[in-house]
């Protein structure tokens, strides 16, 4: 008689493997490892899967498999070769997984460097990390009965001290080595201190407030905290993350610093290299070559790196001393990925900092309503700098009232005295105007042709510049036509303003000036922007034309006046954060204006000046604005006063993202909590984009836990459905869009 045997009667202890595989599917996936042992958890793995292979990380070694035992395979290869990712690394992105209700794979796969993915690729690369007992080589050798070769090479490591892997390997017994970091006994450490990480230099002597704030984080003892750094720009905000990482390095810790884009890298990198000689400074960024960035990686894992320095994603880096995360900008919208595994990487950050029981200090001009409320109800520690570091004016600023102007391509005439004004005096301005292109639209006066994208709802924008039109959401890009396609009109007309026409505009009205523009078409890559900060450093410009690329985190000592032109759009925008971004966005640009000793202006162009929000601006005050915008939160119960998950659908017709959405909602209904708002599924604001037909569907809850617990089982279920093959969806916790 034969039976099947059942999984569990595999003989050995630690023959199999779970692995997280960077798939689509919730679930993890055993293999077969014949030499497994406790110290593989964590490590990267080769193994079949399908018809090719995959790479993953070992999560466990289980016992027993659902698997039938015939049909387990065995893994194509362990890398023992670097260092296994840490626990407290598997349970973050198992948290990621789990609240983000995102595949653990597809977290894992988003949190590795390609290079590490592919688990053979690193081992090639110059590493020589460091070796030494783990607790289980230290137990080994505690209870010592018989003599082996690898015993004897943790006796000869120990007497050494740490050492290279090449020097280990040089040790009278080091051909054990391989069968040591089988065992768990060897394993990879950080690198001996070095004494003089933290040795700075040339730190200006801190200002009352800034001391203030030092001193509060470095003599709150308490572990985990998270402290709100609100502070004007130019208030020293990254001199008092300088300061706190100093002591960090000092104490032999880690810090990881977080900034909203790469494009801010740079300068920040060379400030914190500048300022610590001696520490190892790694930056990690999306934009990376994959080499470098597997190689930071790992730097940090192997507790080489002092400071991590970096964007979203470098949340994630492995740091076994952590002692300190500084999050810039934090209301940055860039901290928020907006595909995939939708995390907020600030959120993670704070996450993180907790399960460390490490200080995060959350620093901005003008923080997110959510954690101003938290610093206002004070579940985090709220720490103000209210002056300029250097004795600085705030810049003035004044709303010019563009109801009864004549304006001359949208600009004022007060706007164009005051750019004349800062010509003469060879001073820098900075026109401000938040759409990129000549104009947004082109349109046909006699028949009201306009320029529709034919793949999403939007328009085309004309770009003069090389005679394109231009879909900003999809990339879509046509000539611009001769004549009216439906009448065949010669006279089309570009309608509307970007920033390619103010700049035309302001080339002809002041021809001597040198007019710079500055958006995501003159910067494309991270050397044109560099090369664009340069100039305008160098002086080679006296007006500058930009986006919100000009509004974030740069010095230019030069600037004393920045015109705000087109910002009444957002008064009105139908999304609710679009005030607090509107906010944000001016208080930042404005903050370019005036440095040293030339005191700085702001013009804003507006038909509203009696607008609360601008009158907030003209008096620089962020604490009101925050406070009466989160009084009409509360009143229409939006978040921080309640908690969103959004369902998104997408398919090439539109009915079939509703339909889809509609059953989700009947799922929702049959389970609903009672605390929960299920709202109805709508198309969303821009329903196409690059020929797919979009919707939502909006569930709310006044507390976090039961809106998790339910979408959790919620999206249990979904995944069940048999959809159309052509529909996608995916949940968005905590959106920023709604
Ligand atoms: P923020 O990050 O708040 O915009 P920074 O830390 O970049 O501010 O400081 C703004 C400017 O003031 C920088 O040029 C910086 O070197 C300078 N600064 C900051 N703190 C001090 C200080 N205590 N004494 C003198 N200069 C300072
Ligand atoms: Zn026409
Ligand atoms: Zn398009």
């Amino acid at each position: 008689m034969t039976t099947t045997l059942p999984a569990a009667s595999i003989d050995s202890q630690h023959r199999l493997l779970r692995v997280a595989l960077p798939v689509p599917l919730p679930r993890l996936f055993d293999y077969l490892c014949d030499d497994a042992g406790p110290g593989d958890i964590g490590r990267c793995v080769r193994v079949p899967f399908g018809r090719g292979e995959k790479t993953g990380v070992v999560v466990a070694l289980p016992e027993t498999s659902d698997v039938a035992a015939g049909r387990l395979k065995p893994v194509i290869q362990v890398q023992r070769e670097v260092a296994a990712l840490p626990d407290d690394w598997l349970e973050l992105v198992a948290f990621v997984s789990r609240y983000y209700h995102a595949p653990i794979g597809e977290v894992i796969a988003l949190a590795l460097p390609p290079g590490l993915r592919r688990a053979d690729a690193v081992a090639a690369e110059d590493e020589d990390p460091f070796i030494d007992l783990t607790e289980q080589g230290e137990a080994a050798l505690a209870d010592r009965r018989r003599d082996s070769r690898s015993l004897r090479l943790l006796i000869q490591l120990r007497e050494a001290g740490v050492q290279r892997r090449s020097q280990v390997r040089e040790l009278p017994d080091g051909q054990a080595f391989a069968e040591t970091l089988r065992r768990g006994w060897l394993g990879v450490v950080p690198a001996p201190e070095r004494a003089d990480a933290g040795a700075s230099r040339s730190a200006p002597p801190l200002t009352v407030e800034q001391r203030a704030a030092v001193e509060a984080i470095a003599e709150s003892d308490e572990g985990f905290a998270c402290w709100l750094l609100q502070g004007v720009t130019g208030s020293g905000k990254t001199e008092v993350y300088l300061q706190l990482a100093t002591a960090a390095l000092a104490r032999g810790e880690q810090v990881l610093m977080l900034v909203p884009e790469i494009a801010l890298t740079p300068q920040l990198e060379s400030r914190v290299a500048g300022r610590f000689p001696a520490a190892s400074v790694v930056s990690l960024h999306s934009a990376q070559a994959e080499g470098a960035r597997s190689r930071g990686f790992m730097h940090a894992l192997e507790g080489r790196a002092d400071i991590v320095l970096g964007t979203r994603l470098s949340v994630f880096t492995p740091l076994p001393r952590l002692g300190l995360i500084l999050v810039d900008e934090e209301h940055d919208a860039s901290y928020k990925q907006q595909e995939g595994v939708r995390y907020s990487a600030r959120d993670v950050a704070v996450w993180r900092a907790r399960q460390r029981q490490v200080p995060v200090v959350l620093g901005s001009a003008t923080p997110s309503l959510e954690s101003w409320q938290h610093a206002r109800q004070g579940r985090y520690r709220a720490l103000q700098l209210r002056l300029r570091a250097r004795a600085e004016a705030l810049p003035r600023v004044r709303c010019i009232d563009t109801r009864r102007l004549r304006l001359d391509e949208g600009l004022s005439p007060a706007l164009l005295a005051a750019l004349g004004d800062r010509l003469t005096r060879g001073e820098q301005s900075l026109v401000f105007l938040n759409r990129r292109g000549y104009a947004p639209v082109l349109s046909c006066p006699s028949c009201g042709w306009i320029s529709h994208c034919p793949h999403c709802s939007a328009n085309l924008v004309v770009h003069l510049a090389d005679r394109r039109l231009r879909c900003h959401h999809c990339g879509c890009d046509a000539a611009i036509p001769h004549a009216c396609p439906s009448c065949g009109n010669q006279d089309i007309q570009p309608f509307g303003r970007g920033t390619q026409r103010i700049e035309a505009r302001l080339a002809e009205l002041f021809p001597e000036a040198r007019v710079l523009r500055i958006d995501r078409d003159s910067a494309r890559t991270r050397r044109q922007w560099e090369s664009l900060l340069a100039r305008i450093a160098a002086g080679e410009a006296d007006i500058l034309v930009g986006t919100q690329m000009m509004a974030k985190g740069h010095d230019f000592p030069q600037l004393t006046l920045v015109g705000v032109i087109g910002a009444d759009a957002s008064l009105h925008a139908a999304d609710f954060r679009a005030p607090e971004r509107l906010f944000q966005q001016l208080m930042q640009v404005g903050g370019r204006a005036g440095r040293a000793h030339l005191p700085g202006e702001v013009l804003i162009q507006t038909e509203y000046p009696e607008h609360p929000l601008y009158r907030c601006l003209v008096g620089h005050d962020f604490d009101r604005f925050a406070s009466s915008e989160l009084d009409a939160r509360e009143e229409a119960g939006f978040p921080p006063f309640s908690f969103q998950v959004m369902l998104r659908a997408d398919a090439p017709r539109l009915d079939d993202a509703l339909d889809f959405l509609r059953h989700a909602q009947r799922l929702a209904q049959a389970h609903p909590p009672d605390t929960l708002r299920v709202f109805d599924p709508v198309p969303m604001r821009m329903t196409r984009l690059a020929r797919r037909e979009r919707a939502q569907l909006l569930v709310e809850a006044d507390a976090r836990a039961p809106l998790q617990r339910f979408v959790t089982e919620w999206v249990e279920l979904l995944r069940a459905q048999r959809i159309p093959r052509e529909l996608r969806w995916q949940v968005d916790v905590d959106p920023l869009e709604v």
